[in-house]
């Protein structure tokens, strides 16, 4: 019998242009929330494309339904350093009663937990107010260049069929880099062993009894170390469990999902992907048993949501003109090219466990800046990228990576898009100074009132 090809060659097809567009933004998370809406609320003619039927990234399609990095903790005082869009953004979820008031987290910076409907409908309202279009349904799977510095279209399929979308500038949201990718920007994957920050399958847990759960999220820990030792496996220490809006439901962060070779599951291989949904859900069934047995409160409690996706925190990381490093964050870094603040700490999901590692608190303004230039692709003019799939190390990454960042990654990107096509320059060429007056005239925070290191 002949061996089976390793490929086939496709006959050659027209494909029709399904729009044109100033600016195109790639995925529907925080990052591409805020870039979509910084682009069309300068009047630009904005199109964001998203593969699944609603906005939000993992923080919906993976029911993270938790806002981190919205924060920071300068000198002792806990403060929201992260506004502009993301506060437009805030405003809507909370009329529509889907935002908790913020709670302390490890004694040190406060997160936000919100509803994830809320947050899908607040997001619909926020981009269509501000004149952005949205496809939905439609998963990005190439670009067409106009050179070998310029992305002419980008190609999508959906329901209706294949379909290429001129654009005059590119903002990659992905949190994959896919965009990036297809485009041929240099990228890194993992830290120095390779190693990539471990997936989570998420869950929320309703019908919990919420005076006898009381602060679960530090007795639970404890719990599982006595079930250890009577030979209970944890895929991971560090459970993370807490209350949503209405007292009753929790969400669960406590699975860990690696593949066949004992690492992390790469979010951009589908066949990892396709095991890690699986092993995601298993693990969450036998946490919720575990739960259910020994965790005072949750008896009667039963499974509301398992998520879309498993929850992906690290995939590609493009490198651009800058590397946001763990060194940037823990010291608190100043850049003159700042674009807004990361004040989430180092938040490291390594194998079997969740390692955190702060600036100094109180004795440093607990925040670093996002510097333009990690949003800036090498070798593509044309092309911002924003999100957690920005220019990063691995361990910058695991800080920046939080909502809070992407938000502001976002806006960045978005508002410098404006500014590309205004000034008909390359991305490497902004002014800065012209962005950074319309950042702040937007209501986004550059940090450069608290002095750093
Ligand atoms: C389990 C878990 C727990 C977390 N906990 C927290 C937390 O408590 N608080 C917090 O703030 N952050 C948390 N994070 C991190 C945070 O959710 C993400 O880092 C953040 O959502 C990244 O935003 P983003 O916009 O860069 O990308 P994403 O949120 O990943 O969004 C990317 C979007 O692009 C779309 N997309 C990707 N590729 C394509 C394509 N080819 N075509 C079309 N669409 C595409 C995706 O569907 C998605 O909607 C957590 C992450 C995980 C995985």
């Amino acid at each position: 019998m002949a061996a089976t090809p390793s490929y086939l060659t496709e006959p050659e097809r027209k494909t029709p242009i399904g729009g044109d567009y100033d600016v195109v933004v790639l995925g529907g998370g925080p990052a591409g929330i805020a870039a979509a809406v910084a682009a069309g609320m300068h009047g630009r003619k904005v199109l964001l494309v998203e593969r699944y039927g609603f906005l939000g990234g993992m923080g919906t399609a993976a029911g993270v339904t938790n806002f981190c990095g919205l924060h920071a903790n300068v000198h002792g005082e806990i403060r929201q350093v992260v506004h502009g869009i993301a506060d437009q953004l805030l405003a809507r979820i909370e009329r529509l009663g889907g935002l908790n008031a913020p709670h302390l987290v490890l004694g040190k910076i406060f997160a936000q937990a919100y509803d994830t409907a809320a947050y899908k409908c607040a997001a619909d309202d926020l981009l269509l107010s501000n004149g952005v279009e949205i496809l939905f349904h439609a998963l990005a799977t190439g670009v067409v260049m106009e050179n070998e510095t310029r992305i002419k279209a980008l190609l999508v399929e959906t329901k209706s069929g294949r379909s290429a979308i001129l654009a005059r500038v590119l903002i990659d949201c992905s949190g994959d880099g896919d965009l990036a990718a297809f485009a041929g920007a240099p990228f890194e994957k993992g830290g120095a062993d390779g190693q990539m920050l471990y997936p989570t399958m998420m869950f929320r847990v309703n019908g919990v009894d919420a005076a006898l759960a009381g602060d679960a999220w530090r007795t639970i820990p404890a719990l599982m170390e006595t079930a250890e030792k009577r030979g209970v496996n944890f895929p991971r220490k560090g459970a993370i469990l807490r209350p949503q809006k209405h007292s009753n439901e929790w969400r669960v962060n406590v699975t860990q999902v690696k593949n066949e070779r004992g690492c992390a599951v790469d979010g951009t291989d589908a066949n990892e992907l396709s095991a890690g949904e699986i092993e995601g859900r298993r693990q969450a069934l036998a946490f919720f048993e575990f739960l259910k047995r020994e965790a005072p409160g949750f008896g009667d409690s039963y499974i509301v949501d398992i998520p879309p996706q498993l929850g992906v925190r690290e995939t590609r990381r493009i490198a651009g003109h800058y590397q946001l490093t763990a060194d940037d964050v823990l010291s608190c870094a100043s850049f003159a090219d700042t674009v807004g603040v990361n004040g989430w700490p180092i938040e490291a999901h390594v194998a079997g466990d969740v390692v955190w590692r702060w600036p100094d608190i109180p004795g440093s303004r607990g925040f670093n800046h996002l510097p333009y230039r990690m949003l800036v692709p090498r070798g593509l003019d044309n092309l911002l990228v924003a999100g957690r799939c920005a220019s990063m190390t691995h361990e910058g990454q695991s800080a920046a990576r939080v909502s809070g960042g992407c938000f502001v990654m976002g806006q960045a990107a978005g508002t410098a898009a404006h500014l590309l096509l205004a000034g008909n320059v390359a991305n490497a060429d902004i002014e800065v100074g012209q962005l950074q007056e319309t950042l702040e005239s937007d209501g986004a925070y550059l940090g450069r009132d608290v002095a750093g290191n």
